[in-house]
């Protein structure tokens, strides 16, 4: 298995370049992480390559782009003494090969210069620290001193150095640790999981770009409960995101249980992740029901109940995206909406579905209904096989409703039938609050069906309400 070559791993033409440009400045280099870990699991070539030179990585990228067909620009990062080339279909970072200690308390890395083997020691795992040869003497040999290839092979993450050291030095490495669990199907050996459990106050340490980062490649991946049952079992979860281990647990009152939220929360993601590939989305399912734990009371005689877990879980969220830094713009407002939202159509289909409820919700939701349907589904976590079934049933006809009702009202865009300017013409007044009590009075008999949302009935409607107030038609 040692020294194996895999020339035919790199016959895109860079690598050719990369080689004679290595070959002129007389370094080595080759082609590290993950380029090398997804050819070898026959995983899509990824579009983000990574070189190490021994030497001087920003000279390589520089005699690189030398030779390249339009001379493109090397981003040069001093500090990092890393060197990017972007080409129209690739990302290319050069590094030199490095030694680092990270200093306790920071990750900010004290580096020196180093050989291969050093690089390959301070890398996160070691099926991310194997390299092929770019250099012309061995061009295409596999570089494994720390026995990736049989990791990879029984699909373990295992790093290279004792795993203490490794999570120490760069805490962001246990989640990056779970997150290729959970995409690559691969189990974290014994002994780094264990380390992770023990480091997992680090993580405090780690900007939250960098968490938010690999969350949002844990909720992309296939079946995302795997990677959150991790970061729960492994400590980190609670850390991070602890509004939603809040919801873990049963409690039992008087005979009478709740279900154990997080569990069923986790379900939910897992099968929203079947149905849609919406960063946002899945982030919904995710804190559809954060509002729950603040919100658990036992009231005789009902049992439990979670009265305005919704309004309240809303207002989470915003708490929760800004503590995380993750966006404040209308991916939040999305969300927030989901969660806000996200027990209408359930009440829908359990009632008798009057076209106003239906109006109502489609106003409410506006072009994100379909979103809000498919988190209703998401949330059917019943393991009773006839109400499963009931219940898909029932959003069925609620969405045969949806259609038909907005085919005849089009509330989902609604634009008010008679402008403020019409109204202020019409009564000869200027601006003023009965404009708004008006407007909001054709809204709402629209949206409960006492007028169709047309011009003509709303314009009556108008002079009605307008006499009402005592108006004047002038
Ligand atoms: P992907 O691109 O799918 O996220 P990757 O393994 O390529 O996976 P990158 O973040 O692109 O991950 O990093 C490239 C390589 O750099 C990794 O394979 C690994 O060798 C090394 N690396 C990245 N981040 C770290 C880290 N925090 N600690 C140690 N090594 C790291
Ligand atoms: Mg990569």
């Amino acid at each position: 298995m040692k020294n194996q070559n895999y020339k035919e791993a790199l016959n895109l033409p860079i690598f050719k370049t990369i080689s004679e440009a290595t070959d002129e400045l007389a370094l080595d280099s080759y082609v590290i992480g993950g380029f090398v870990r997804d050819y070898l699991l026959q995983r899509n070539i990824p579009k983000d390559i990574d070189v190490v030179a021994i030497g001087s990585g920003i000279d390589l990228a520089k005699q690189v782009a030398a030779k390249l067909p339009g001379k493109p620009t090397v981003q040069v990062f001093k500090n990092f003494g890393t060197a990017m080339i972007k080409t129209a279909d690739l990302e290319i970072e050069f590094v030199g090969a490095r030694k680092e200690s990270y200093d306790r308390g920071s990750r900010k890395p004290a580096v020196e210069n180093g050989t291969l083997e050093d690089d390959q020691l301070r890398r996160d795992f070691t099926v991310n620290a194997m390299a092929f040869s770019l250099n012309k003497r061995n061009f295409g040999e596999l570089l494994d001193p720390f026995s990736g290839i049989a990791d990879l092979e029984a699909s373990i993450l295992r790093t290279p150095t004792n795993p203490d050291i490794t999570f120490s030095d760069d805490p962001l490495r246990m989640m990056r640790a779970i997150r290729f669990a959970a995409q690559l199907h691969f189990v974290i050996d014994t002994e780094a999981f264990q380390a992770i459990k023990r480091n997992c106050e680090r993580i405090r340490i780690v900007s939250k770009e960098r968490i938010v980062d690999e969350l949002n490649k844990i909720l992309l991946t296939e079946k995302p409960s795997v990677g959150f049952l991790l970061l729960y079992q492994s400590g980190l979860l609670p850390i991070i995101l602890p509004e939603l281990t809040a919801l873990q647990g049963i409690e039992e009152i008087e005979g009478q249980r709740h279900k154990d939220n997080f569990y069923h929360t986790l379900e939910v993601v897992d099968n929203i992740a079947q149905n849609t590939d919406d960063l946002w989305l899945r982030w919904a399912a995710l804190l559809h029901d954060i509002g729950k734990a603040p919100t658990k009371k036992f009231q005789e005689p009902v049992g439990w109940t979670f009265h305005g877990h919704e309004f309240v879980g809303s207002k989470m969220v915003y708490k929760l995206f800004k503590r995380m830094c993750l966006p404040l713009n209308e991916k939040m407002k999305f969300v927030q909406k989901m969660v806000l939202l996200s027990s209408r159509p359930i009440v829908l289909s359990q009632d008798i579905v009057t076209d106003s409820a239906v109006r109502r919700l489609i106003f409410d939701a506006g072009e994100d209904i379909e979103s809000l349907m498919i988190l209703c589904e998401a949330d059917i976590t019943t393991k009773n096989p006839n109400r499963f079934k009931k219940y898909h049933q029932n959003f069925k006809a609620v969405r045969l409703k949806i259609e038909e009702v907005e085919t005849r009202d089009h509330v989902r865009n609604f634009q008010p039938p008679v402008s403020g300017e019409l109204i202020m013409e019409t009564f000869g007044i200027s601006p003023s609050k009965e404009i708004g009590i008006i407007k909001d009075a054709i809204k709402e008999a629209i949206l409960e069906g006492i007028i169709p949302n047309e011009y003509e009935a709303a314009f009556q409607y108008m002079l009605e309400k307008g006499h009402e107030l005592g108006l004047k038609k002038s």
